[in-house]
């Protein structure tokens, strides 16, 4: 299938590894130019190198450090792209994730990092793209967002606080700018096993006393599937949303979770 992604420009955030690498690298293969961010840039360089050398011919791979939690750095991050690439086709907006603990160890200040993080910096990376895809009458936007937006983790309590809060939001703007040719839905990952599963399945294991390896093994079996994902198999939603061929989907979220969550919606 022709995604018909030849030559637009997506912006992946938080793309060093993980998710937003996985996607970033498939956007590119399907010949996308592609700008990703994170704060650390010597990774950053080495995952943009590693992605141009298998994008596809002719798409451009652009590396831009950027603290999604600073507002002057989402706004260096858009205007660089803009500036290289004079458009900007997709966004996908993605951070890091809160810590792993209980309501009662979290204090404001990690609250305010946490909101910051995972919710501020959605809001700041779409306000920033809205007037150009206005301009172009073309975009795409797409969530990365949890699960736990559906199902709540006691054990993630920031996670689930503000997650849902996106998938309101995605809705508010689906039902606003689509008709202006702008789609906007989320992603709502289960377990895809990245540096981030490992960490939360560190803490896990400990607390049930088992070893990492055995905790993941376990958390495999409760899931219909069978096993974690991979990220490859979630950037392949991510990049089916932002293509051409994603044209009449907006204002949902979709499941990557090879049917974790229990309930119906
Ligand atoms: P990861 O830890 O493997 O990668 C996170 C990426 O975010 C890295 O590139 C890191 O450098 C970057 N990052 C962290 N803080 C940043 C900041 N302040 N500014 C810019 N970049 C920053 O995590 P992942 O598994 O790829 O998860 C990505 C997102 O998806 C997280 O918010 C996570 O909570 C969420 N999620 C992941 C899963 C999963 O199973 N992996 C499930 C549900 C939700």
């Amino acid at each position: 299938m022709e995604l018909g992604l030849r030559n637009r420009l997506a912006i992946v955030c938080a793309a060093s590894q993980g998710l937003g690498k996985a996607t970033a690298t498939l956007f590119a293969q399907e010949g996308a130019h592609v700008v990703i961010c994170s704060r650390d840039s010597r990774r950053l360089a080495a995952a943009a190198k590693e992605i141009q050398g298998i994008a596809a011919s002719g798409a451009r791979v652009l590396a831009v450090t950027a603290d999604l939690t600073k507002p002057a750095h989402i706004k260096r991050l858009f205007r660089t792209a803009l500036r290289t690439f004079g458009r900007i086709d997709v966004l996908v907006t993605n951070a890091g994730g809160p810590p792993v603990a209980a309501f009662s160890d979290l204090d404001d200040r990690t609250w305010q990092r946490g909101i910051d993080l995972n919710l501020m910096s959605t809001i700041r990376c779409i306000r920033e793209v809205l007037p150009v895809m206005q301009k172009q009458q073309w975009g795409r936007i797409i969530n990365i967002t949890s699960f736990v937006a559906k199902q709540p983790a006691d054990d993630l309590v920031i996670s689930s606080t503000v997650r849902p809060g996106i998938l309101g939001l995605s809705k508010v703007l689906a039902n606003r700018f689509t008709r202006e040719g702008i789609l906007v839905n989320s992603v709502a990952p289960g377990f895809i096993l990245t540096a981030r599963q490992q960490e939360i399945g560190a803490v896990r294991a400990k607390a049930a006393g088992i070893t990492p390896p055995e905790y993941l093994e376990k958390l495999g079996k409760t899931i219909p599937a069978g096993r974690l994902g991979s990220p490859e198999e979630l950037a392949s939603v991510i990049v089916f949303l932002g293509s051409e061929r994603a044209s009449y989907i907006s204002g949902t979220t979709v499941n990557v979770d090879g049917g974790f969550m229990k309930g119906i919606i």
